[in-house]
């Protein structure tokens, strides 16, 4: 398990508080599965012990022991400035079941608390947990969430609210941020620790590379550019990309206040609090890369290990500059496959930065939009494709999508077999701030089973669920600007 073999310069033991009168919000089955916890038919665990594990109540079940709980150190850059030491201030892992790691997030202070209690309330945990769950539906890399605990016991954030603790799962929460803390105490042993470690347990191919951390480095700069592309195409805002809310197994991870986009505004801000939008919709590749500048540059130790520092440097620098380029054709294949295009032409770029130029234009639902795209028919007249409906400048609209159904012409597209592909990546439902705000609602008044509906209705995002139609619809009017608040 990671972190073991360090000292207390890395991690301390630190045992959870306990929750009063710990009650169920949610579980997930499929998160289970994965730690290979038997559930019963009423969706929850089979052994009854896993409540008070779960609420940070006890360390034990009838199958684990977990006697020593961790919390570990990291630093990071916060809105672009280098915030010094950070480190789990509310998360406290237990340890390892089936290769997963089993973190607590909320269960009580730990030694990195600084000003914070520790807790986390009900409304953000489930936010994390249904979001956790949404994206790995979705086919997207992210740590998981097995469950939230709630309790009454009351914790004060813009007003008085009450505690939950969220169980989330990864292989490794290792961060950008652990990296940048060994490189600023200029804990050259840690560092290259730290790097074995993810080697040995995470990224294997790098192993026997001449230039094992640089490869590292490329590997995870990788995974981050091909997150990032997944999530500009389900129209994913995190919220809070700070270096210390990145993983290094290229994780979606620490679910804030992040927001699918509703109607395609693609300077979004999501985060009420980052003024200047420097974590916009758009901003995010760019914002992706400078993240992995911080860690290339936490990296330099280790290459000067066997380098002199200008050469380090500038074969760093040279990494960095792949970031861009993976990700434009992660971006690009993406959004080739949104449009249904089984091969590839220069002329594609356009088209897609076109349409989302139109969609921007006219406020049109990202989702819907492109779930829908995949019923246009080759032989339709322009007139007749009613999404044009949707778009206050009918003349733009009309030549894209005559040029849309001259581009699938020329690859002989079948309506069929488009639509099928389409439909495998143009997901129908997505947790929309508003739904998920509606379960939070029940949740407060002891009524979960909208927060297990929502969970079961986007494990299968790509499916047509029929009888839950309502729920693919993008919110009211009066619903789309539901706020978030940043505390949690
Ligand atoms: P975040 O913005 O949630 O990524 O948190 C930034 C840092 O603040 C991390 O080190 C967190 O562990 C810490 N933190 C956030 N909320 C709390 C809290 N309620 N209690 C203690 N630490 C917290
Ligand atoms: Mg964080």
């Amino acid at each position: 398990m990671a972190f073991t073999l360090s000292g207390d310069d890395v991690c301390q033991i630190t045992f959870p508080s306990p929750i009063p009168d710990p009650y169920w919000v949610a579980f997930s089955p499929s998160a289970a599965n994965l730690i290979q916890l038997s559930v019963s038919q009423d969706g929850l665990p089979s052994d009854p012990s896993w409540l008070e594990l779960l609420a940070g109540n006890s360390l034990s079940t009838g199958m684990h022991d977990f006697a020593k709980p961790i919390s570990t150190v990291y630093s990071g850059h916060q809105f672009g400035v280098w915030a010094g030491q950070l480190g789990d201030g509310r998360a406290i892992l237990l340890g390892e079941a089936n290769g997963q790691e089993i973190q607590l997030k909320g269960a009580g202070k730990t030694l990195y608390s600084r000003m914070g209690d520790g807790r986390a309330v009900l409304r953000s945990s489930i936010r994390e947990f249904l979001c956790s769950e949404a994206m790995n539906a979705l086919g997207i890399p992210t740590t998981r969430a097995l469950s939230v605990v709630g309790s009454a016991l009351p914790v004060f954030r813009e007003m008085m609210e009450t505690a939950a603790v969220c169980a989330r799962l990864a292989p490794s929460f290792i961060r950008v941020g652990h990296f940048e803390h060994f490189a600023s105490t200029q804990s050259i042993v840690r560092l290259k620790e730290l790097a074995d470690l993810l080697i040995q347990d995470h990224y294997p191919e790098c192993k026997n590379n001449v230039e094992p951390y640089l490869e590292l480095f490329k590997h995870i700069s990788v995974r981050n550019a091909k997150l990032v592309a997944r999530w500009q195409s389900v129209g994913f805002c995190h919220g809070v990309l700070n270096s210390d809310n990145i993983s290094a197994l290229g994780l979606t991870m620490d679910y804030g206040p992040f927001g699918f986009l509703d109607h395609f505004e693609i300077d979004h801000i999501c985060n009420h609090s980052d003024h200047g939008g420097r974590y916009a919709y758009h901003r995010q590749p760019q914002i992706m890369h400078w993240n992995m500048a911080c860690l290339a540059s936490a990296f330099l130790p280790l290459l000067e290990l066997t380098h002199d520092e200008s050469q380090a440097q500038s074969i760093l620098r040279e990494a960095l500059e792949e970031f861009p380029v993976t990700y434009a054709q992660a971006w690009q294949s993406i959004f080739r496959q949104k449009l249904g295009l089984q091969t590839s032409q220069d002329s594609d770029i356009q088209l897609i930065e076109r349409l989302l130029q139109a969609i921007h234009d006219s406020s049109v639902d990202f989702t819907s939009f492109f779930r829908q795209l995949s019923q246009v028919k080759l032989d339709h007249a322009i007139e007749k494709i009613t999404l044009r409906d949707q778009f206050v400048d009918r003349v733009a609209i009309d030549q894209w999508f005559t040029d849309y159904l001259q581009r699938l012409t020329s690859e002989s597209s079948q309506d069929i077999t488009r639509m099928q592909a389409m439909n495998l990546v143009n997901p129908k439902y997505i947790l929309r701030n508003h739904l998920a705000q509606a379960a939070i609602d029940k949740a407060q008044q002891h009524d979960f089973s909208e927060v297990t509906l929502l969970m079961n209705i986007l494990s299968k995002p790509y499916d047509e669920q029929p009888e839950h139609e309502v729920y693919a619809a993008p919110p009211p009017a009066d619903l789309e600007r539901v706020a978030v608040s940043c505390s949690s």
